[in-house]
């Protein structure tokens, strides 16, 4: 099947994205890499009259550290994340995570911004950027705000954003000393949306306890989570004497995994304590490395 007939836009500013959104107001979209507008446009599960495409905004493609975040711009594609030294060196995660999204000819178009915008529970970076507190910006009419990832993420691919915001930059806070991070995650086959995965962070004090943990996972509801239970019971434990496995397990109760097609709740959750025990040990193994 074909899209069907839209008009083109292709604003060269963010001020002027902003005022096409607002004239065409819910009959326009935004156009970013098009890996997940393009094929439900296609395949008519969307239709919209005014395509609003991001890809001529020079603005929106940066990767920069600013205090202490680094900034991502949000057309910003996936592989150039994935091939930049300054993520790997300032949030490892998120350049371990990128890798992780579909195959590399999907990276070369997608952008962080389609994917944290799109929102898609299974997706790697919204819960990425869920356990690392990053912020999310916003432009609109009304001119820019922010949104901490904690409040970003409302339901299967609905965000915070209202429709005539777009997305234009993300903040991921930089790894602080003595930090460890992992993802992991089960899928079919390479390349597919995870059936679940997880992340963590882990620092630790200069004595070698746990400071302050974070644990989030994909594809376990209709939004990335967080699981406050298990990071409260890892705070201030020495690693050497703390159970990972009964913390993957309280970390899971905190999740409303569906079923699907591809896996019973029970068989995700089960999926989901073994990976969230990995990425603990991966983590914490880093962290001590300092
Ligand atoms: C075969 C295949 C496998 C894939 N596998 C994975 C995977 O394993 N993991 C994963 O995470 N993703 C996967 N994806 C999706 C891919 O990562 C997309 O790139 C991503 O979901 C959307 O990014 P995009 O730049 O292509 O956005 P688009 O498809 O252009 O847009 C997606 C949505 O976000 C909105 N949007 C985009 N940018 C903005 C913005 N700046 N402000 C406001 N709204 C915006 C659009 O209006 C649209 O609603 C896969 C895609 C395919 C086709």
């Amino acid at each position: 099947m074909k899209a069907a007939a839209f008009t083109y836009h292709a604003p060269s500013s963010i001020a002027e994205a902003v005022a096409l959104i607002a004239t065409h107001g819910e009959e326009a979209k935004v156009l970013a890499g098009g890996q997940s507008l393009v094929p439900m446009l296609a395949l008519r599960l969307a239709r919209f009259d005014h395509l609003v495409d991001l890809n001529r905004i020079d603005e929106l493609n940066t990767i920069e550290v600013i205090g202490d975040a680094l900034v991502i711009g949000a057309m910003t594609r996936q592989s150039q994340v994935e091939k930049s030294d300054l993520v790997a060196t300032s949030v490892p995660l998120l350049a371990q995570a990128v890798q992780k999204i579909g195959h590399f000819q999907i990276r070369n178009r997608g952008t962080i911004g389609g994917s944290i915008a799109h929102a898609d529970p299974a997706s790697e970076l919204p819960a990425v950027a869920l356990c690392l507190n990053a912020t999310m910006e916003l432009a609109g009419p009304q001119g820019s705000r922010e949104v901490p990832a904690g409040d970003f993420f409302v339901s299967v691919w609905q965000t915070a954003a209202a429709t005539d915001e777009i997305l234009t930059r993300v903040r991921f806070p930089l790894a602080p000393p003595r930090s460890g991070a992992a993802i992991e995650e089960f899928a079919l086959r390479t390349g597919d949306f995870a059936i679940a995965g997880a992340v963590s962070s882990i620092t630790l004090t200069t004595d070698g306890l746990i400071a302050d943990a974070a644990i989030a996972f994909m594809g376990m509801g209709a939004t990335p989570l967080r699981a406050s239970s298990a990071e409260r019971a890892l705070v201030g434990a020495t690693p050497d004497e703390v159970d990972l496995t009964a913390i993957a397990r309280i970390a899971v109760e905190d999740t409303e995994p569906s079923e699907d097609i591809h896996a019973s709740a029970d068989y995700r959750r089960k999926i989901a304590t073994g990976l969230v025990e990995r990425t603990l040990v991966q983590a914490l193994k880093e962290a001590s490395r300092g």
